[in-house]
């Protein structure tokens, strides 16, 4: 294994400092964080004491590109020089293709079109916007999903914990068991005449990485059809290559009638999209009906430019696939590790116990940089541009430590 450094109590000086004026001065909304970091090359980044993670997180499937991607930075500084900002009452060359390339990429019909925001939850609202627009009102949505923290995209979302302090939420919400197709035909029935969207992740990503069986997504598709409602595919975190396909619900065959996007799309720079697909969803929202300040504005759209760029260029959605599938293979032969899900570079590991805090703590303390989104699930959303020889020492270290703290979380 290579030296990863020190990363031991010793060397975290001056980042405690740090976090103590974290402490103060930010709101307390995502607990205490691990490190505070201070540069990164790609899929490396460094802490304020100096020791190297390999970061396996990717700022939660953000960083498609990886940390400081050459061609990503000389993209943003270039348009930031040239014109960053305009406002929505003008338009601009990187957007217009950006655009035509996003429709292009999810082979979106003739009058499809694409609204740009900022976030995965604004995306995410102007779908449940347009859910409305269809003049009913009914949304189903599925447990375990999760949609966003705004209050349309919250109302959507289904765990108990995130909702309640902001009750009440907007109404005519539905939760159905995740790929259970039965309850999705029975939820459908009931709300029938009102029913005006489905929502769901193909991989459910917050809830630890659950992929939806071909055959639920294929029923989803069916019954949205039938009763003339919205299939709404949020591919915030499973977009833009991340699966090893463009979109993941072109792995199952399908095509949505809403797409949203954000997370990978800008590389690391925040913009978040939504797709209407065809000439119906396309003209759901009109003039007046919508609208954002910075949505799509020309910096954030070059820097999406280059994000697909560089996928296209270095064919990022085959390499994805070639490391997922070795990292998936690798992990799943080590004891201790029940199952790995997920496709492409989106990974979630189902541990034998419910350890994975202590795994995702022990792994950063190492120098690796994961996550743990349920109790027995890590999670793996690395740059796109991952090598293998970089996954293969994580796989290295989850042979020689994870295993034992597997094994003693279930003693
Ligand atoms: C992260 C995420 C969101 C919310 O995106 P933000 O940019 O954090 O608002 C919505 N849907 C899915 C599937 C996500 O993974």
């Amino acid at each position: 294994m290579t030296d990863l450094g020190t990363h031991g109590e010793a060397g975290l000086e001056r980042g405690r400092v740090d976090l103590q004026r974290y402490g103060h001065a930010l709101m307390g909304t995502y607990g205490e964080p691990m490190r505070v970091l201070t540069r990164g090359e790609g899929s490396w980044v460094w802490d304020a004491d100096g020791n190297r993670y390999l970061d396996l997180l990717g700022g939660i499937a953000v960083n498609a590109l990886g940390h400081g991607h050459p061609a990503w930075v000389a993209a943003i500084a270039q348009q930031a020089a040239t014109l960053a900002h305009t406002s929505n009452f003008f338009a601009t060359e990187p957007q217009i293709r950006l655009a035509e390339r996003l429709l292009e990429l999810a082979q979106a019909p003739h009058g499809s079109r694409v609204f740009f925001c900022n976030s995965g939850t604004e995306a995410n609202e102007a779908a449940f916007k347009m859910a409305r627009k269809t003049g009913k009102r009914t949304v189903i949505a599925l447990e375990g999903g999760f949609h966003g923290r705004s209050m349309g995209a919250l109302s959507m979302t289904h765990k108990e914990a995130l909702r309640a302090p902001f009750a009440p939420l907007l109404e005519h919400m539905v939760f159905v068991p995740r790929d259970d197709v039965d309850a999705l035909k029975a939820a459908v029935a009931e709300n029938a005449a009102d029913l005006a969207a489905i929502i769901l992740e193909p991989i459910q990503g917050e809830s630890g990485v659950r992929p939806l069986s071909h055959a639920f997504l294929a029923m989803a598709r069916e019954l949205t059809l039938r009763h003339e409602a919205l299939l709404v595919m949020d591919e915030v975190q499973t977009g833009v290559a991340r699966t090893g396909a463009w979109f993941a619900h072109q792995l199952a065959g399908i095509q949505p009638d809403v797409m949203t996007l954000a997370k990978g799309l800008g590389g690391g720079f925040p913009i978040g999209a939504v797709i209407a697909f065809g000439e119906k969803a396309g003209g759901l929202l009109v003039k007046g009906d919508h609208g954002t300040t910075f949505g799509g504005n020309a910096l954030a759209a070059a820097a999406a430019n280059a994000t697909l760029d560089v996928i296209q260029e270095q064919d990022l959605l085959a390499h994805a696939k070639t490391v997922g599938e070795h990292l998936r293979t690798s992990l799943e032969a080590l004891d201790g590790v029940v199952e790995v899900r997920g496709e492409g570079l989106m990974l979630g590991i189902g541990l034998a116990a419910p350890v994975s805090a202590a795994v995702a703590k022990a792994a950063v303390d190492a120098g690796f940089i994961v996550n743990p989104p349920s109790p027995d699930t890590i999670r793996l959303v690395p740059a796109l541009t991952l090598t293998t020889a970089e996954a293969d020492l994580f796989i290295a270290w989850m042979a020689e430590h994870a295993t034992r703290l597997i094994s003693e979380g279930s003693a």
